[in-house]
């Protein structure tokens, strides 16, 4: 399951590891972050690039470094300001990158904000039985720099798109990491890319716009609280009972609801942000209003966030979305308690948005060829 490329990804190093590497080359301790800049505040994208490195250095740099260990394959967008990208690694996976554009108004769509949504596995091991990323298994983690290298190329997209008249380095608002895989079953890659990401001398990108979302994994939870940088925390319910959630995510047997609902009380406690939990509604699934009581409830005690997100049908699968007034009902029984709810028009559903589907299909499409 665990794939060692040939070049280390220049994005999964930071600068003392980088500092280390050249230093057994006799380099001078400032040029890891000359190095870097190129990278992240040039956005070089070949070591030629890098102009103010000597010829033999670059050379070196591109046989001991790979640096971007990703390519675009494909770029889906959709009418409603979703683009979705499909990205290749060296050893041929898939995974997908997505930017969510929200206009604001008044202004055009390239000034609208951004939230990036990255993967942080091939596939999934979770089981949850209403997911795409999960139908294949877990392939395999992505290491630290196949991470970051997603954010790059978000970028370099925008980059292209905007003239960088900007006074951040990172083009976008918020970083979700909502992609394909369990982040916290893959938890210190994930945590290096986060670093990476946030450092002066990575994209300089603040914890607090970057939202970790898990199924339920405990312990991590209990860990991530722990972490110096104060990352925000989502969990994905799906269930207000252990009945109901049961059914849907296996991950519920190890964790049911009772340790669950105090490992995410810890998390808020201890960062004082507010937690989002996220319900799909599925009809006749999840979709009772006993269970919106329940979870109205469950989101008073933790003076959470409540994220309802209508379900996007996946090919092969048989769960639905309910009616938009099932949809409203739900919402309003949250909203009368005063509980924070967003129902979300979700976007992208006309380029499968959803987690993992876009991969799904271009892996079957392979296959089939
Ligand atoms: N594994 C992590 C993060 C990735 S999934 C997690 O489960 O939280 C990101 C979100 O998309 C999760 O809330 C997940 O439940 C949701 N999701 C998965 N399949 C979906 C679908 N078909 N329609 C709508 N949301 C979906
Ligand atoms: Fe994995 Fe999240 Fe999909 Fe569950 S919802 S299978 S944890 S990606």
């Amino acid at each position: 399951m665990k794939y060692t490329p040939d070049r280390a990804p220049l994005t999964g190093e930071t600068l003392d590891s980088l500092t280390a590497r050249l230093a057994e080359r006799g380099e001078p301790a400032f040029r890891a972050k000359q190095i870097l800049d190129w990278l992240y505040k040039k956005r070089a994208r070949s070591w030629d690039d890098m102009t103010s490195l000597s010829k033999p250095l670059r050379a070196w740099l591109a046989e001991t470094f790979d640096l971007l260990p990703a390519e675009l394959v494909l770029n889906k967008q959709s009418a409603d300001v979703t683009d979705k990208l499909l990205l290749g690694l060296r050893d041929r996976s898939l995974i997908e990158t997505v930017i969510i554009r929200v206009p604001q108004e008044g202004v055009g769509l390239d000034h609208s904000r951004k939230t990036i949504c990255i993967s942080t596995q091939v596939g999934c091991a979770m089981g949850c039985v209403f997911c795409a990323s999960g139908l294949a298994g877990l392939k395999r983690d992505l290491s630290a720099g196949e991470i970051v290298a997603q954010l790059l190329h978000v970028c370099h997209l925008e980059d292209a798109r905007t003239p960088r008249a900007r006074t951040e380095l990172a083009s976008f608002d918020n970083i979700v990491v909502m992609g394909m895989g369990e982040p916290l079953a893959n938890y210190d890659a994930l945590i290096r890319a986060l670093t990476i990401v946030n450092a002066g001398w990575g994209l300089g990108f603040g914890a607090r716009r970057i939202t970790v979302s898990t199924s339920g994994l405990v312990p991590k939870i209990l860990k991530l609280a722990e972490e110096p940088l104060g990352f925000r925390l989502a969990i994905s319910l799906h269930g207000a009972t252990d009945e109901v959630r049961e059914k849907i995510m296996p991950v519920n047997k190890a964790y049911p609801l009772a340790k669950l609902i105090p490992a995410v009380k810890a998390f808020s406690e201890k960062h004082g942000r507010m937690v989002t939990l996220e319900f799909i509604l599925i009809a006749e699934v999840n979709d009772a209003l006993e269970q919106a009581e329940k979870l109205r409830d469950l989101a008073r005690d933790l003076h959470a966030h409540v994220n309802l997100i209508p379900y996007n049908t996946v090919e092969g699968l048989p769960w639905k979305r309910p009616s938009l007034t099932r949809q409203e009902r739900f919402a309003e029984v949250l909203r009368r308690a005063r509980i924070s709810v967003t129902l979300r028009r979700e976007k992208g559903h006309d380029i499968d948005a959803a987690c993992g589907q876009l991969r799904l299909q271009t892996e079957q499409a392979r296959e089939a060829t």
